[in-house]
């Protein structure tokens, strides 16, 4: 199978505690043993595999979209850590974008 985008959990815990979560308010606890965030080992793994993937495809480009949990709760330096891991892993040649799942209450 050949994929040109993944979503990509790197947050475990959410703070916005909405009523209808199947994730946190149905009685599942198992994501308390989960880590908080995605860990340096994981995020290696992962963009590892991406490089993998564009290379084997020939793809030029290819899109993460954090999610969570909430993805907020990982802060600035997860992010700007992963970005750094991702320009060491894979080549400039092949262009990763970003984008983030946001829950938005009114
Ligand atoms: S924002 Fe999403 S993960 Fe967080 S409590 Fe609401 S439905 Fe659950």
């Amino acid at each position: 199978m050949v994929t040109n985008n993944l979503v990509v959990k790197v947050a475990s815990r959410c703070n916005l505690n909405c009523s209808y979560c199947y994730v946190y308010n149905m009685g599942d606890t198992s994501y308390k043993l989960q880590p908080k965030f995605m860990t340096q080992n994981v995020i290696e793994s992962l963009l590892l595999r991406i490089k993998d993937n564009c290379i084997e495809n020939n793809l030029s480009e290819f899109l993460v979209v954090f999610h969570g949990g909430e993805p907020l709760l990982a802060g600035i330096g997860f992010y700007e850590n992963f970005i750094k891991t991702q320009k060491r892993i894979i080549p400039k040649e092949i262009r990763i974008e970003y984008g983030m799942n946001l829950t938005v209450h009114y």
